[in-house]
């Protein structure tokens, strides 16, 4: 069938809006009318490449839409069903069985190669193949094709446009703190970072009963906004060591800390703001080879924790639709970190997202 895509051409490039074909889905998968789809910070990433994927490429990955038409075995959703994307994963590896799908070891393959698992590509610009399957969708575009393993069907009483977000870097920060760190009432944490991720985990953070929440930003802005949705204190990382300034406002550092800027200095910053038996959760992507230098003693001899999370260690299905009902009651509002922008302006959309001028820009189709 015939798509309008947003394609990937170029490193730090505009993508270029374009008419392509899209096949109809095959056995396993789902024909999605895309409403919205929010740009997260890896969609900017890869068109970059700082990870290779292969280009011409229609990247997005937070998409919500409808069942448009579905292939042979999908078994959660059927046509006229309300939807967001999420990350794919492969439902048979030792992970998948484990109910840990985030850690799928082909997470890499379903998500990043661009590409059906067999290798095929579902989209053309007339005789070229362009690359799709992106995160199991390439949601920019006005119809995508995700899978039976990463579809979320979600209730027709909320707003599907705003909902894309959820699909990523929302329950990124808030699974985090919800799902993987699991911070209880009357604890403390730190949040390094409040962008979208960040300032999701701070609202999570409010939910789930914590008492102390710090968030660590260089932008004013950003810190007032981070007040607003449930930081308790906020510390500018421009004023001097953040690490220190937490420990003085705390008097003995927090339980908790994630780190969502992907610095590896920050990374550092965000151990030594732990007190004892603390954990640091690293949700930010450092470039591929980074490493980062930890005091030993410190990190040993306090029991303290230094751990990866990815995609907020969710189960989608359970999650997303939690969040969903979070906001509907008043408790989540994730809104205030959203923009729409008409599919026409993607290109300002993701600069916009660049620059920092928006939170989290969502393109409307
Ligand atoms: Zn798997
Ligand atoms: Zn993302």
């Amino acid at each position: 069938m015939n798509v309008r895509a947003a394609v990937a051409r170029a490193v730090h490039a505009p993508l270029s809006l374009e008419a392509l074909e899209l096949d109809e889905p095959r056995a396993g998968e789902i024909l999605v009318r895309v409403v919205a789809t929010g740009v997260c910070h890896t969609d900017i990433a890869m068109r970059d490449q700082t990870f290779p994927v292969p280009q011409p490429v229609v990247l997005g990955h937070e998409g919500a839409g409808v069942v448009e038409r579905v292939g042979a075995g999908v078994r959660r959703v059927v046509p006229g069903d309300h939807v967001v994307m999420t990350y794919d994963s492969c439902g048979t590896c030792a992970s998948c069985a484990d109910n840990l799908p985030t850690y799928c070891y082909d997470f890499f393959g379903r998500n990043f190669a661009a590409a059906r698992p067999d290798g095929s590509t579902s989209l053309r610009a007339g005789g070229e193949a362009v690359h799709g399957n992106f995160f199991g969708q390439s949601s920019f575009a006005t119809y995508a094709l995700c899978t039976d393993r990463n579809v979320v069907k979600v209730s027709k009483a909320l707003p599907l446009e705003l909902l894309g977000p959820l699909a990523c870097g929302v329950q990124t920060g808030a699974g985090a703190v919800m799902n993987a760190l699991r911070v209880g009432v009357g604890r403390s944490i730190a949040v390094f970072g409040t962008g979208s991720v960040g300032l999701s985990a701070i609202m999570a953070a409010r939910v789930v009963g914590a008492t102390t929440i710090v968030g660590v930003d260089v932008s004013a802005e950003r810190l007032a906004l981070a007040r607003e949705l449930g930081a308790t204190h906020t510390v500018n990382a421009g004023d001097g060591d953040p690490a220190a300034a937490i420990v003085a406002l705390t008097g003995v550092g927090v339980d908790f800390a994630l780190e969502a800027t992907g610095i590896p200095s920050v990374i550092r910053q965000a151990v030594d703001s732990l007190a004892q038996h603390g954990t640091c959760g690293i949700v930010g992507a450092a470039p591929v080879g980074s490493t980062v230098t930890l005091d030993v003693l410190h990190l040993m001899t306090g029991g303290r924790t230094l751990r990866g999370i990815v995609e907020g260690e969710s189960t989608p299905s359970l999650f997303i639709p939690a969040l969903a009902e979070l906001y509907v009651q008043g408790r989540f509002p994730f809104d205030k970190l959203v923009t729409f922008y008409p599919f026409e302006r993607i290109s300002e959309a993701i600069h916009d997202s660049e620059t920092g001028a928006v939170v989290k820009a969502v393109v409307r189709m």
